[in-house]
Order: structure tokens, then sequence, then C-alpha cells
């Protein structure tokens, strides 16, 4: 055959084999655990994995909602004791595990008074400090016993797994995404991200890392294969009459949000829940409790924001991160060993 008639059907097939190369992407937006969420997944299962995820995370909100009263955690804040899924008592296990790691600081057992500064219901008010003080005796991750499926509490005591929640329906995701051959996603629970391998096309995911002030993205991360997760108290919060500016993250210690100099704290490891964990009780601790965290046990990586301008970032995520060229007032810096 002459090349002038080979010519057009080699080009056909090489065209035909780029369009059939793109891998099919499916994508579905949904409102759950009290936000949106969105899952983008590629490859050949790829709508049938993001709804098989979907439902499972709201089979998990069903779960673990502080709010509904049918589900498993309102049973246990009920009756001060109840039996729930292995599931529900593993993830109240984690909780008081990181609780008592990190001296409290990430404490389930928080919910009373967070929920007498309202914020739950979305009608925030500034209890008076001998309400505070008077709620913080039902507050203590020590008196929560889990023993198999049994979770009890003590009197007066509540629980909440707001700051866990979300970060395990990721590592969920993830996993109901990997069962169905997915290689490739995007998960985005609120903010909180999980990234289940590279780009389809074999790059790293490029992150935006929110100004925790404004609008804008303070910069990049160039990530894959992981979760990130960042907690702020610019997200919930509400301003009181005399102008105070206050946050969803309680200082279980105070009884009063956390106010220590932090603005954002942004977590990145393999697992959701430990960077949701993390992400609250670094928040609480402040700079220097959280950085002394993590030189103690290293495995996550740290992005702090500071109110005095400042971009803390730990050794493996320092070459990850570039910040945006309209936010030369920041000063980044890799945090020391
Ligand atoms: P977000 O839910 O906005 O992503 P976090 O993961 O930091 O943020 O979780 C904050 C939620 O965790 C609060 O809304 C509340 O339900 C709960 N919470 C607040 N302070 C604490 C704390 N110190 N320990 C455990 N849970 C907390
Ligand atoms: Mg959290």
């Amino acid at each position: 055959m002459k090349l002038k008639k080979i010519l057009p059907i080699i080009l056909c097939l090489l065209l035909s084999a780029c369009s059939g190369s793109a891998p099919e992407e499916y994508s579905y937006d949904f409102f759950a655990m009290d936000t949106y969420m969105s899952l983008t997944a590629y490859g050949d299962n790829a709508e049938k994995g993001v709804k098989a995820a979907a439902g499972r995370i709201a089979e998990l909100t069903l779960m673990l909602s502080v709010t509904d009263e049918n589900s498993e955690l309102s049973a246990i804040n009920r009756g001060g004791v109840a039996k729930v899924s292995e599931e529900t008592a593993g993830l109240i296990a984690f909780a008081l595990d990181i609780a008592d790691k990190t001296d409290g600081a990430l404490d389930p057992t928080v919910y009373p008074v967070l929920r007498a500064w309202g914020f739950t219901a979305d009608q925030n008010r500034v209890p008076a400090p001998e309400e505070i003080s008077a709620l913080l005796k039902n507050i203590g991750h020590e008196h929560v016993q889990v023993d198999g499926n049994t979770v009890a509490l003590d009197k007066g005591m509540m629980l909440d797994l707001g700051a866990v929640a979300k970060g395990y329906a990721g590592d969920e995701t993830e996993r109901i995404l990997r069962e169905n051959g997915i290689t490739s996603a995007l998960i985005n629970l609120g903010g909180n991200i999980q990234l289940v391998g590279s780009k389809p096309d074999g790059t790293d995911w490029r992150l935006g890392l929110k100004d925790p002030a404004g609008t804008g993205n303070i910069g990049v991360l160039t990530v894959s294969d992981c979760a990130v997760v960042t907690s702020g108290s610019y997200e919930r919060c509400f301003t009181a009459e005399d102008g105070t500016v206050y946050g969803h993250i309680i200082d279980p210690a105070s009884g009063y949000p956390a106010d220590n100099g932090l603005i954002s704290v942004t977590i990145i490891a393999d697992e959701g829940r430990l960077c949701d964990a993390l992400s609250t009780a670094l928040f609480v601790m402040g700079e220097e409790c959280a950085l002394e965290y993590w030189r103690e046990n290293k495995n996550f990586d740290v992005i702090l924001i500071t109110d005095n301008a400042e971009v803390l970032i730990t050794g493996g995520a320092a070459d990850k991160f570039q910040l945006d060229s309209a936010y030369g007032n920041l000063t980044v810096k890799v945090v020391e060993e």
C-alpha cells in the first residue's frame, strides 16, 4: 500500500487511541454532615464507585450526627450508655486515643460547652463565666468507657465526633473507591480533601490553600495520595455585641473558643481521620505546643498560619507548597526538626 493511503489510517488509529485513553470521569456534589461535599473519580467504575461512596457517607451521617436524635451518638448521649455498631465504638475509641495523646486538646466530650455557645443550633451566644465553669465539670475524655461495642459516659456528659467524622468519612470514601478499582479521585468533604492516587494523567493534584482572612488562596500544595485537612476559626464563627469574634473550636481546658495565635492548621498525612483529629487538636494547642507535638510524633506534616503573618511548614510539606505572589506579606518558614 502506498504511504499516501496508509497515512490517514494511521492518523485515524492514533486519534481513536487518544480519545479512547481519556478515562471516564464522574462527579457528584451533595450535602452531608452539615457541609457541601464533592466527589470526582476517574476510570471505568467512576460512577458506580462515587455513588456507593456517597451512600456510605449518608449512612455515616445518620450514625454519627450529634443533632439527629436517631443517631447512634444520640443514643449514647440520651441514656449515658448504649450498645452501638463496632464502627461507631471504634471511632469513639480513636478520638479518645488522640485526646489522650494530645493532653485533651482534642476532646470528644466538649459538647455540653459547645452547645452552650450555640454552635450546633446556629444560635450563638456568649455564656456567662459561671455557666462555663459549671459545664466544664462534665468534660473529660478520661470519663468515657468503651467496652467492646458498649459506650458509657459519666452523668451529665455528652459525646460529639464533629472533629473527626468527616476525616473518617474520607477514609471510608477512599476505601470504597479503591474497592471499585478506582486509582484516581479527588474527595472534597467540605474542605477536608482526600486524594486517591494522582491525577489521571499521572501528575500531582494542585490544591489551593485558602486565605483564612479573605476569599483567595494563599498558595498551592502539589500533592498526591494523601489527606489534607484544615481547621480554622474563620469558617464557623460569630461576632458578639462587643465585636469579639468567637470560633467553633473550643479549648476544653477553658471552655472558651481556642485563641492561641493560630488562624489555621493544615495537616497532611495518609489517613483522613488522623488529619481531622490533629487539625482540631493542634489548633487548640497553639504554635509552640503544636510544633512540639509534631517533633515528638512526625507521622504527619503540618502548615500553621499564625496571626503574625507567618506560614510555618514542616519539612515533608515545604517543597510541596508554593506561596502565591499576591501574598508577599506572609513569611514562609520551614520548621526546625
Ligand atoms: P470543621 O468541622 O469545621 O472541619 P474541625 O474538624 O476542626 O472543623 O471540627 C470542629 C468541630 O469539632 C466543632 O464544630 C465541634 O463539633 C467539635 N469540636 C470543637 N472543639 C473541639 C475540641 N477541642 N475537641 C473535639 N471536638 C471539638
Ligand atoms: Mg478536625
